[in-house]
Order: structure tokens, then sequence, then C-alpha cells
């Protein structure tokens, strides 16, 4: 009920889109009566979450933050929901985030931006981005209106919202969470994971998400270990690489000297530091920005007016013109330029140069990880290459933009577990994140390390 009545009072951060308070009462009762009769209590039970909008809940409107799926109101329940529910978590409600999932700071929701609780020292007038495009999720759980909220990283979207709002969040190894139910952005990239306080909420909540699904053609068929049990801060006899590559001209003084920082909190808890190289990454974010693009331009050609969602009729309009007035009134204007430019990309003239072409340099930057295996456990990097940014200072700049998820989307393009947990505040007063990467499945390393620096 504190959680109901905090999210009722907290409209001005537009974080949630659509309030569910009976989900989440029906919960709570059903936990205590579990309770009363002595029985033993599910993981999550009577936990009130919040969920990204990205994910179908049988009988409640999934929009993606986009108003062409306005009134689409799915009649089935994702995997990861699914199984939350089945742990005992009610929903609070559904999560503002970047329309289609596409954005780094909130900006792109046909439904307004979200507002950080956050307030840069500038006399507190800025209203700040939470990030994105998980900024939904992470503003909600750093203004404490839920303790857990799920989210999805397709190239960084849970992690450096988590960065910008001091919370920790982990996308898995690709393939651990089921995609099934989860509207689609870039289906080689999407994975969804779980945003909390702190390391051992998100190791609970994902343990809850995580497994395997035979309606998900991607879904790996790996036991889902006990990560809570599996927690531990001794990092005795683990070496942490230091990617020399991740150091970029233009990142802050402060971000590099918290990446130090970092380092030594996780040599005091044991571990040997090493200096790595990852050659190939300078070129992951081109490459995203144009693998992304193209599976995007894909997954939303099914966005026609017929199937799902709004329609524009014109009068006596043909086929082809409700199709092209649908998409014009329904798609913002970041999912038009991500369909023109991953059409462009997979079009007859251009395929080989521009989509092939970043396929193999997938490949490269997946092997640059594969052969830093042998020097260390985990990676520790920055999460991202700049604090939070107030609302409107980089939403017409979209490279700007883009640049802000350099750090992130290495580890996407390789499919493999990272995780954002704060590491202190900037001089402004902001929250910095700093990231772990991990090998294929090693989410326990990823979380250990995380728990070290918290
Ligand atoms: N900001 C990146 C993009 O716009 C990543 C988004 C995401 O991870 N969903 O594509």
């Amino acid at each position: 009920e504190a959680h109901i009545e905090q999210v009722s009072k907290a409209k001005a951060l537009n974080a949630f889109l659509i309030e569910t308070p009976d989900h989440a009462l029906a919960a709570a009762d059903a936990a205590d009566k579990a309770k009363a009769a002595g029985e033993e209590l599910a993981p999550l039970a009577g936990v009130p979450i919040g969920m990204k909008d990205l994910f179908c809940t049988e009988g409640v409107e999934a929009r993606a933050a986009s108003a062409i799926l306005d009134g689409f109101t799915p009649t089935y329940e994702s995997t990861v929901s699914g199984k939350l529910f089945a742990a005992g978590a009610g929903m609070l409600g559904k999560l503002n985030m970047d329309q289609f999932a596409m954005g780094s700071s909130n900006e792109t929701s046909a439904f307004g931006n979200v507002v950080s609780p956050w307030r840069r020292n500038d006399g507190g007038n800025t209203d700040m981005s939470p990030g994105g495009s998980s900024g939904g999720s992470s503003a909600a759980v750093a203004a404490r209106l839920c303790p857990g909220a799920t989210g999805t990283d397709t190239g960084g979207s849970i992690r450096q919202p988590a960065a910008f709002t001091g919370i920790s969040g982990i996308k898995p190894t690709y393939g651990r969470c089921s995609r099934w139910g989860i509207i689609a952005f870039a289906s080689s990239l999407d994975q969804a994971g779980s945003m909390a306080r702190d390391v051992t909420d998100c190791a609970i909540m994902l343990e809850a998400m995580a497994g395997y699904d035979p309606k998900d053609s991607t879904s790996l068929n790996a036991p889902v270990p006990n990560w809570e049990a599996g927690l531990n801060a001794d990092l005795k006899g683990k070496r942490v690489g230091i990617p020399k590559e991740y150091r970029i001209d233009g990142t802050p003084a402060e971000i590099n000297a918290l990446w130090d920082q970092g380092a030594a909190w996780l040599k005091d808890a044991g571990a040997e530091i090493v200096e790595v190289s990852l050659p190939h990454t300078k070129y992951a974010l081109p490459a995203y920005y144009i693998i992304a693009p193209a599976e995007a331009s894909s997954n939303l050609a099914r966005y026609d007016g017929v199937r799902y969602g709004h329609r524009e009729l014109p009068d006596g309009a043909g086929l082809q013109d409700m199709y092209a007035e649908t998409r014009e009134a329904g798609f913002g204007a970041e999912v038009k330029r991500r369909i023109m430019i991953g059409t462009y990309v997979l079009s007859a003239g251009f395929y080989d140069a521009y989509y092939t072409q970043a396929q193999k340099v997938r490949t490269l930057i997946a092997r640059d990880f594969e052969q830093v295996w042998q020097q260390c456990d985990v990676l520790l990097t920055p999460t991202a290459p700049s604090a939070s940014f107030g609302l409107g200072e980089k939403s017409n700049d979209p490279i700007a933009m883009y640049l802000n998820d350099v750090f992130a989307v290495p580890a996407s393009m390789a499919g493999l577990p990272a995780m954002s947990v704060p590491g202190g505040l900037d001089s402004q007063g902001l929250p910095l994140g700093l990231q772990i990467i991990g090998k294929e499945l090693d989410e326990q390393g990823v979380l250990n390390a995380g728990l070290a620096i918290e």
C-alpha cells in the first residue's frame, strides 16, 4: 500500500504510464494468505515491481511507449513477467521508456519524458534525464516507488539508466531470459534483466526471470544457478581486466578517476588487476548502429494498422494509404530514423557494404572477448562516458545521443552478461556507474564483482 501511494504521488516523474494497483494488492494478499497458512513463501512473495512497457502482460495495454500500439491489449503473458508473477511478485504498473526501446534518455517516448528524481548542483533548476531506454524503470527504483523493475537492454538500456540514477542493473547473457512476449526491437541483441536498489536484489529478481523457454528459439538451455546463494564479495584469485581501448578522448576526468577507484576497490577485495586489450572496441558502436536499425526495420514492419493497435483510415483511401498514414502518424521521429537507416543498409545495393560488413565486425568483437578471458575473469569499465544530462540537452543531436552507449554496446554485440553498479557522485552531485562485463553464463562473477564495489 505504501508503494501504491508513492506511485500515485509521484506523477511529476512520469515514470508510470499505467498504474495497476489491484495487481500488486492481489500478490500481497496471496503472500499474506500463504504466510497465515504456514506455507513456504515464494522468493518474491508480495513484492511490488514495475514492468517496462515493452513486456506484454495479459489484459493490460502494452504500447512500447509508442502511439502506434495505442489500444493494443495482449491476451497473453510474456514468459518473463509470467515467471515473476509465479514467483509471487505483483505489478504496480507499466513503466515509461524510450519508444520501442530506441533511445538513451527516455525522451523518445510518445507519452512524454521521464524526469529523474536526481537534481544537479545548479540550483536544482534542470530536469535531468533518467537515462534510457529503461528510464521509467530507473526513475521508479531510484525514487523508491518500487523495490525492483524489469528492464531490457539491446545496447545499454539497463546499464546506462541504472548508472544515471544511482541504482544497480544487470543484463544477463543473451538467451538467459526468454524474449517471448517482449516487443521486439533488435532480436539478436534484445535481452531482459533486473533493475533494483542493490546487487542482491538484482540477483534475486534475475533468478526469477531467467530460464529456458522453448517458445524463444534463441533461449539458452542452461540451468539457472542460485545466484543469491553464490554471492561472495571476496575476489581472491580473481583477475579483473582493464581494457585500455575504453580510455577514450573526451571522457571527463572524474569518470576516469572513478574507474581507477573501482579498480582499487576490487584490488582491496582480493582481485588482481591486469591491463588488457580489446582491439576492435572502436568499431562496436558504428556496427551496432547498422545491425540494430536493420533488425528494427524488419521487426517493425508488422505495425501496419491491421494487426495491432492504432489505425489511420482516411475516407476513401486504399490499403497502401492506410499503411502509410498509420505508420506516419503512429511512429515517432527516432523510430522512423531507425527504420530508414535499417531499410537502407539492407537494400540490395548496400547490403554487402554495410550489413555484411557490420556482421563481420561483430564477430571480431566477440573474438576480442574470447581472447581476453585467457587473461582475466571479468572486465571493469565506466558504464557511460557522462553522468546524466539535462532533458533537451542532447535530444536534437542523435550522434551525441548514440555516443552515450559507447561503453555499453560491445558486451551487447558479444551477448555477454554485464552490470552497472553505483560508484559515487560527480562534482555536480550526480551518480556515476561502473560496469562489470563477464564471460558467457558467468552472471555470478559479474554479480560478485558488483558486490565488492557496492
Ligand atoms: N540507446 C541504444 C539505442 O538507442 C540502446 C537502446 C537499448 O538498449 N534498448 O539503440
